[in-house]
């Protein structure tokens, strides 16, 4: 019933060696499976790695271009209504303030779902991003 060729695992007598027959040229072993399976399985794992990677960069320079953003319209708008209050520390800045008056153009969002907050030294900083910011000791 065995229809591959017969030159298969040969016993030698007296030691407790098998000697395989050369591999059948069709199918593959299964560690040669495993190899391929193995090998996509790292393929995709690092692809996977570096598509998050360019995706956190892409939204680490989007976040800082906003907090840039933020900060040159707190400082015009401070600079034209210096009695009103645009945020207070470590208190979510009033961004629809700085829409509605046109200092910024848009509100900016930062795409990890991190708040606009300012410290203590007006710094805008992003409680998912820079979050190291926030207390300015000095
Ligand atoms: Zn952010």
């Amino acid at each position: 019933m065995d229809s591959r060729p017969v030159r298969r695992a040969t016993y030698v007598p007296k030691t407790t060696k098998y000697v395989s027959a050369p591999q059948a040229s069709t199918g593959y072993s299964w560690y040669e499976i495993a190899a391929v399976v193995l090998f996509f399985i790292g393929f995709i794992y690092v692809a996977s790695l570096q598509f998050f990677t360019i995706e956190d960069n892409i939204a680490f320079i989007s976040c800082r271009s906003a907090r840039r953003s933020i900060s040159t319209a707190i400082s015009e708008f401070k600079a034209d209504f210096p009695s009103v209050v645009i945020g207070h520390v470590k208190k979510e800045i009033n961004l629809k303030k700085l829409v509605d008056t046109k200092y910024l153009r848009y509100n900016p969002k930062c795409w990890c779902d991190g708040n606009f907050k300012i410290n203590s030294k007006d710094e805008v900083y992003c409680t998912f991003h820079t979050p190291e910011i926030e207390d300015a000791n000095n």
